[in-house]
């Protein structure tokens, strides 16, 4: 696992097998979400792997009515829409994610601070597979 590179490609092949994988920093403990090869902070090319334990809490979000094809080709239309948001994760950092288990119909109900856990959304078919990232409420 040590000999992945930080990168985008990486970080969605560990979203295939379920595992939400940061970088963080060997010098200054910045952890990155999706995983970064250099640290932005202190500018060290040291990182190592993280295991997320995809606990967190919704820190903003939006629910989206019009969404792009993929979206759409999911059954989202105006009548249905689905929720975005953005989850601060108990290890730190932030990352946007689609939030599922709400109803986006309603937003008022969607609370800002809820706790959510991390789900892993599998789309397509057999070797065209793609992970999304999806959190739910507790
Ligand atoms: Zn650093």
């Amino acid at each position: 696992m040590e000999e992945m590179p930080f990168s985008d490609i990486s970080y969605k092949c560990f979203l295939n097998q379920e595992k939400l994988m940061g970088s963080k920093c060997k010098k200054c403990d910045a952890l990155y979400l999706p995983p970064r090869p250099i640290c932005i902070k202190c500018h060290s090319s040291k990182m190592e792997w993280l295991e997320m334990k995809g606990n967190g809490k919704l820190s903003a979000f939006t629910c989206i009515a019009i969404g792009p094809p993929f979206m759409t080709a999911e059954g989202f239309d105006r009548k249905h829409p689905y929720c975005l948001g953005v989850v601060e994760l108990d290890e730190g950092v932030r990352i946007d994610a689609r939030i599922q288990g709400v109803d986006a119909n309603r937003p008022e109900g969607i609370k800002v601070g809820m706790p959510l856990s991390a789900r892993f959304l599998h789309r397509g078919g057999e070797g065209t597979v793609r992970t999304f990232l999806a959190f739910e409420p507790l």
